[in-house]
């Protein structure tokens, strides 16, 4: 690893200050950061400790569930509001990671994880426009059974690893940040971009631009989510394919919905057309197995990785009919 300095900050402005050369690292609860560090991936020559700088408060109000940057994985999901009213978020995070990681792990971290393509992850391996902008993908004439099949470019397909992101997103969260020129709010489906031509610049944050909070707004929806996930092994393993599913019923009829997709994209995926196919519908089988037909319009598959259409089908299908179920 190369060495680098280290400041714990001790007020906000001055992370925010000492974040913004390309060459400085946020550090939160540091499972992705420190990995990616070890293996050369990650050299930066500062690393900025965020922890005596943010909330890790977990807080329930008018407005819904506000998540201070760094709440931990494992405070969020037992959280008992959490549970009572925002099912799919606990599921989410309890499917991904270990304990021991889910314990360190924030919440700004979490959204903020990069992804888990092995070229990428490999410094020894030349090819990789995210991590040297320019120098081709590996990917592309390699293994691609993990990698994304929505959102796709011709410079970079890699999956979007985050289980908790996915959930967030199918409960219309925001991201409350502070950058040099102030705070702003940014919709968490506008967080993080398409790889494009620049599979480098994976979220709309600009250099010291800082996560502070997470709002989860109160929701009709709320209480009828759930996470589906699907994945190698059982535990501690990334998702093959995975849904975020929140109902809102009306005397059997659908009256919203939110659907959102996880180990297919190349960001967390809102399946759009899955959701419109939902609404006005009757909360059958039949429903909810026409939409999820509809939930990996566009994708772009390899010979690797064409099984995660029907794989993503059968996941939307049943996560919707376990959200149609509960009470
Ligand atoms: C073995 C293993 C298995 C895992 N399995 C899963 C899984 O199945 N599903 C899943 O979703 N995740 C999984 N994870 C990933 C895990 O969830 C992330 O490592 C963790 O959430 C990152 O949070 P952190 O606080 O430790 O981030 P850090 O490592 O501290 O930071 C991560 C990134 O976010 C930036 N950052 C952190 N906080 C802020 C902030 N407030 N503002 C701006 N930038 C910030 C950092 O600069 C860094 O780039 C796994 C991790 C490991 C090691
Ligand atoms: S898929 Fe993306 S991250 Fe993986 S090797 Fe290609 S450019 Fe790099």
């Amino acid at each position: 690893m190369k060495s680098f300095d280290y400041l714990p900050a001790q007020k906000l402005e001055e992370a925010v200050a000492r974040g913004e050369p390309r060459t400085s690292r946020f550090i939160a609860g540091g499972t992705l950061l420190v990995d990616l560090m070890r293996l050369d991936v990650e050299r930066p020559d500062l690393v900025v400790d965020l922890n005596g700088v943010l909330s890790s408060d977990i807080a329930w109000n008018e407005a819904g569930l506000t998540l201070g940057a760094l709440a931990r994985n494992t405070d969020v999901a037992y959280d008992d509001t959490v549970r009572r009213e925002f099912p799919v978020l606990s599921e989410a995070i309890l499917a991904g990671a270990s304990p021991q990681i889910r314990n360190l792990a924030t919440t700004g971290g979490n959204l903020l994880q990069r992804t888990r393509c092995a070229y990428f992850r490999d410094a020894a391996v030349p090819a990789c426009n995210k991590r040297k902008p320019g120098s081709g993908c590996a990917a592309l004439e390699g293994y691609t059974r993990m990698h994304a099949i929505l959102g796709v470019s011709e410079r970079c397909i890699a999956a979007h690893p985050s289980d908790m992101a996915v959930a967030l997103l199918a409960l219309d969260a925001a991201v409350h940040t502070r950058r040099a020129t102030g705070e702003r709010q940014i919709p968490l489906g506008d967080l993080h971009t398409l790889p494009g031509t620049t599979p480098e610049l994976e979220t709309v944050l600009e250099p010291g631009e800082v996560i502070t909070r997470v709002v989860v707004p109160r929701s009709p929806r709320g209480r009828r989510s759930t996470y589906l996930k699907v994945r190698d092994r059982a535990s501690f393993a990334f998702a093959l394919s995975s849904a975020a599913v929140a109902l809102e019923l009306e005397q059997g009829t659908i009256r919203s919905a939110r659907v959102a997709l996880g180990g297919v994209g190349v960001k967390p995926w809102r399946a759009a057309a899955t959701e419109a196919a939902l609404v006005g519908r009757p909360a059958t089988s039949e429903t909810y197995r026409a939409a999820a037909k509809l939930a990996t319009s566009g994708a772009k598959t390899t010979p690797d990785n064409a099984f995660k259409v029907p794989l993503t089908e059968r996941v939307v299908a049943r996560a919707l009919e376990r959200a149609g179920a509960l009470a």
